[in-house]
């Protein structure tokens, strides 16, 4: 009997229930977008029934998909999850009800709590980094909590209560990343000592099982946030391994091994994945940025300049360069390794001569010249300089911007012919806990076959150039808030 693994992939854009084999292989699956609203500038929401259901849809057509192969459901052995980290769901204890949409990762409206919560910290936005890893920024969960119950909840005490994993919690500022605990001191930082939180639990073992629907009764057994998952499925399992993934945001995780490194660059430390509960977690540096793909959106939603980004790739690839013109995506703040809130997205170096080519260039081009930032902080913490990175995501799927990504990084950039690297890391968690997989080397034949390799093709001398440029347009971004 085949044994098949099951992973729901609850992204920002859309949700997906992807079924895999034992070597990896995407046997079938479903997807389905998912709308995100954006009520006033800055704010980023989804509806939490949007969610749900778009997760039950899926489930429910890659079934029968499955079933149109010559499967059956009963060879569904476990399930794996995977999440958008930070992104922040309360719901009322008693009715399950959510109280309040689900606030984005991607969100920025927590601004003024930010700036209220760095006074307090006697302007030190690093405070609390010894403990969890992370700055104070509006990106992190409990920031998004705090602002919630000062403006929307009254009955923090009362919500819900359910499992997280470690992952998941080391996102939150609220984990202690040594203890694998939550810390006391980080809660009453953020006056939320009252909040009942869920219970942290490793990223691999028996949750619970599927209690409705078609795969009812499969155990749910792997748990991991989206990033960490899109490591564990591009098997970056030793020290030193690094992958980047190009979706809506953009983000970089570099394996440090079972020590957290407290990066002095910019980066932040979370924990990379821990399979079970006896086991030690792995840890990972990890950079962001928080606009990548979607400003091929912005291009064709908001601008209307190109219709979709087969036709951007067209036109970046009808110029050499983008003519010194630069994109600072800076939507919502600058994240890795800037950490600016008051950035705002900016193009500069435009000329008589711009054209709409250089721009959809330079669009590709920023989110290269961010994940180069990324990366020199990493070779600078780690002491190590990275020899190849591992990539995904939507946008990995451009060959143009992954060449012009081994360009500017200057090593080569490896691309894995099946893509779905975050859903086949939430297998691999899932899997691993009951035993479809026994041992560590039992993955290494797992997704190996059709890599593709991008190797710089530009001089250090255009390499420098390009990038001092970029410095210059990223400080020009700067102040805009
Ligand atoms: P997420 O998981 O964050 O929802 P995906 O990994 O599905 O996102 O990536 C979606 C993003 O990738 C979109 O913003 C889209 O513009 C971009 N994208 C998809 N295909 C391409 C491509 N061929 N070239 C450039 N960008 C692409």
């Amino acid at each position: 009997m085949p044994q098949l693994i099951g992973a729901i992939d609850q992204g920002t854009t859309s949700t997906r229930f992807v079924i895999f084999d034992e070597q990896g292989n995407l046997v079938t699956h479903h997807q389905m977008e998912l709308e995100q609203h954006s009520p006033q500038p800055g704010w980023m929401e989804h509806d939490p029934y949007d969610t749900l259901d778009s997760v039950r849809t899926c489930m429910l057509h890659a079934v029968h998909k499955l079933e149109g192969l010559g499967y059956s459901r009963e060879d569904i052995t476990c399930i794996g999850l995977t999440n958008q980290r930070e992104t922040i769901v309360t719901w009322d204890k008693l009715t399950g009800q959510p109280l309040y949409p689900a606030i984005l990762w991607s969100d920025a409206r927590t601004l003024e709590t930010v700036q209220q919560l760095t006074e307090k910290a006697g302007g030190n936005t690093h405070l609390l980094e010894p403990i969890c890893g992370l700055p104070l920024t509006t990106y992190f969960t409990a920031v998004k909590l705090r602002w919630l119950l000062d403006n929307n909840l009254t009955g923090g005490a009362e919500n819900g209560i359910m499992v997280t994993d470690v992952t998941n919690a080391s996102r939150t500022m609220l984990m202690d990343i040594h203890t694998l605990q939550w810390s006391a001191e980080a809660l009453s930082f953020f006056e939320l000592d009252l909040v009942q939180l869920p219970k942290i639990v490793s990223s691999s073992q028996v949750y619970g099982h599927v209690h409705e629907g078609p795969l009812a009764g499969v155990p749910i057994s792997g748990c991991l946030g989206d990033q960490q998952a899109a490591l564990v499925g591009q098997k970056c399992f030793s020290a030193g391994d690094a992958k980047n993934t190009y979706g809506t945001g953009c983000f970089m995780l570099f394996n440090t091994g079972d020590e957290p490194v407290v990066s002095k660059n910019g980066l932040l430390s979370t924990v990379a994945y821990q399979f079970g509960s006896d086991n030690k977690a792995a840890y990972a540096l990890e950079g962001s940025v928080a606009v990548a793909g979607s400003s091929i959106n912005w291009l064709r939603d908001n601008l209307r300049v190109i219709q979709n980004t087969h036709q951007l790739n067209e036109l970046a690839a009808q110029v050499d360069d983008s003519a010194g013109t630069y994109f600072v995506t800076a939507f919502a703040g600058l994240f890795a390794p800037y950490w600016n809130d008051t950035a705002r997205g900016t193009i500069c170096g435009l000329t008589q001569f711009t054209r709409l080519e250089h721009i959809c260039r330079a669009t590709l081009e920023s989110v290269c010249f961010q994940s180069k930032a990324i990366l020199d902080a990493m070779n600078k913490d780690s002491g190590k300089p990275l020899r190849s990175l591992k990539v995904d995501g939507g946008m990995s799927n451009s060959d143009l911007c992954m060449q012009i990504q081994a360009n500017l990084l200057g090593i080569n950039v490896e691309r894995p012919m099946m893509r779905e690297s975050t859903a086949l890391g939430a297998a691999i968690a899932a899997g691993l806990a009951v035993g479809v997989w026994k041992t560590m080397d039992d993955l290494t034949s797992v997704n190996q076959q059709g890599n593709t390799v991008f190797e710089s093709a530009i001089s250090i001398e255009k390499r420098t150039t390009m990038y001092e440029g970029w410095m210059k347009a990223v400080e020009s971004s700067f102040g805009w808030a």
